[in-house]
C-alpha cells in the first residue's frame, strides 16, 4: 500500500458557509487533502456542482426528495450518491477517513458526529450544537476513543491555539469575546419591532442564517460558553464573555500565573477552519494580514445581558446541568426557525427559550436515548409556546 500523504476528510453540510469555505481551503491545498463524503442537507445543485469539482468517494443528500435529481446528475461520475440523515451517520464510519467536518446546522449534528467518535475519526467541530446538547456524553466518549475534537469555532479555536504547549498548565480562566452583533448598544424598546433582515446583517463575520440570529441575540455566545465547558473541561465560574466589537481578539486563556494569552487576526472563518483541518501545521494562506493601523482602538465592554437574556440562560443551564442544555437548544432551534419565518418578533426568541427551559422535564444522568427524547418533547413544547405568540 502507498503511504497515505494527505489527509482524507468529509465535510458534512458542504454547501453551508464554514462548508464551502473549508473547500476552499482545500482547493488551495490540493497536496494536504483529499475529499471523501461530502453532505447536503437541501442544496442538491451545489452539493452536485462540488462533487464533481472534488471527486469524492460518495455524496449524501440528506433530503429524500433530491435523491433522484443528485443521482441522475452524477450517473456518470465514479461518485456513490446516497439519501437520508441515517445514510450520513453511515458514511463517516468510512475506513478511507481520517477527519471529519461537521458543519451541519443544530442538533442533526448529534447522531453522525458520534458514529465518527465510534469509529475513530477525528473531528473537526463546527458544529457547536452537538456539545451544547450533549457534551458530557461526547467528550466522554471521545476520552475513551482516544480522539481529539478540534475546535472550528473562532473563539475555540483562538483558545485551543493559545493552549498549544500549555496542556499541563492550569487554566485559571477564559475569555470569549463577542461582537455584540447588529444590535449592540440597543435596550428592549428598541428591538421590539427589529426586522429579519436587520438581524441578519452581522457587522464584522460571513456566516449561516441560523449562527447570525444567534449572534444577534447573544445566544451564540452563550451556546459557545457551553461549547468551551465541555472542550475545555472548564467550570461555569471560568469562563468569563467580554464584547469587543472589532472581533480582532478571537478570544483568552488567563493562566494560574495570571497572564493571559490571546489569538488575534482578522474575523475570517477560514483561518480557524484551516487551522482546524490542518492540525497540528499551520499551513499557508494568502488571507488578508491584519494591520494596527487600521484599527488604532480596540475595545472591550461589559455585555447588557438584561437586554440580550440569553446569555444568561446558557450559564443557568450550564450550571443546571443533566438536559438543560438540550432543552435550551431545542427551543432556540424552534424559535429562531420561527422568527425567520415572521412568527415571533426578535425579543420572543429568548422568551420562548426561557419557558420552555422551565416547561420541560429535568433530567440529571442523561443518556443518548433521554437527549433525544428531550429534544422532540422541547421542541414540541416550544412549537407551542410559538403558536400561543
Ligand atoms: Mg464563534
Amino acid at each position: 500500500m502507498e503511504p497515505k500523504t494527505k489527509r482524507h476528510l468529509a465535510i458534512l453540510g458542504s454547501t453551508g458557509s464554514i462548508g464551502t469555505q473549508a473547500l476552499e481551503v482545500v482547493k488551495s491545498h490540493p497536496e494536504k487533502f483529499e475529499i471523501e463524503v461530502l453532505t447536503a442537507q437541501n442544496n442538491a445543485d451545489l452539493l452536485i456542482a462540488q462533487a464533481i469539482e472534488f471527486q469524492p468517494n460518495c455524496v449524501v443528500i440528506a433530503n429524500e426528495t433530491l435523491y433522484e435529481k443528485v443521482k441522475l446528475a452524477l450517473a456518470n461520475q465514479p461518485i456513490k450518491v446516497y439519501t437520508g440523515n441515517a445514510a450520513i451517520a453511515d458514511v463517516v464510519q468510512m475506513t478511507d477517513i481520517d477527519m471529519v467536518l461537521t458543519a451541519m446546522v443544530g442538533y442533526s449534528g448529534l447522531l453522525p458526529t458520534i458514529k465518527a467518535i465510534e469509529a475513530g475519526k477525528t473531528i473537526a467541530l463546527a458544529n457547536k450544537e452537538t456539545l451544547v446538547v450533549a457534551g458530557e456524553l461526547i467528550t466522554k466518549l471521545a476520552y475513551e476513543k482516544g480522539i481529539n475534537i478540534l475546535p472550528v469555532d473562532s473563539e475555540h479555536s483562538a483558545i485551543f491555539q493559545c493552549l498549544v504547549g500549555e496542556f499541563h498548565n492550569p487554566i485559571e480562566k477564559i475569555i470569549l469575546t463577542a461582537s455584540g452583533g447588529p444590535f449592540r448598544g440597543k435596550k428592549r424598546d428598541e428591538l421590539l419591532h427589529v426586522t429579519k433582515a436587520q438581524a441578519l446583517k452581522h457587522p464584522n463575520w460571513e456566516m449561516g442564517a441560523k449562527i447570525t440570529i444567534d449572534s444577534a441575540s447573544l445566544m451564540n455566545k452563550g451556546l459557545e460558553v457551553i461549547e468551551a465547558k465541555w472542550l475545555f473541561a472548564l467550570k461555569p465560574e471560568q469562563i468569563e464573555v467580554i464584547v469587543h466589537p472589532q472581533s480582532i481578539v478571537h478570544s483568552l486563556v488567563q493562566f494560574k500565573d495570571g497572564s493571559m494569552k490571546a489569538q488575534m487576526g482578522l474575523p475570517d472563518m477560514k483561518l480557524p477552519i484551516q487551522y482546524a483541518i490542518g492540525f497540528p501545521n499551520r499551513l499557508t494562506s494568502d488571507f488578508e494580514r491584519f494591520n494596527f493601523l487600521n484599527y488604532p482602538h480596540l475595545t472591550f465592554e461589559k455585555p447588557d445581558t438584561e437586554t440580550f437574556r440569553n446569555l444568561d440562560l446558557a450559564y443557568e443551564a450550564l450550571k443546571a446541568g443533566g438536559n438543560k442544555a438540550c432543552i435550551l437548544n431545542a427551543a432556540n432551534e424552534i424559535a429562531v426557525d420561527a422568527f425567520l419565518k415572521d412568527k415571533i418578533k426578535f425579543l420572543d426568541i429568548a422568551k420562548i427559550n426561557e419557558k420552555t427551559m422551565n416547561a420541560c422535564s429535568f433530567v440529571s444522568k442523561p443518556k443518548l436515548e433521554d437527549y433525544q427524547n428531550t429534544d422532540k418533547e422541547a421542541r414540541k413544547v416550544a412549537e407551542e409556546f410559538v403558536n400561543k405568540t
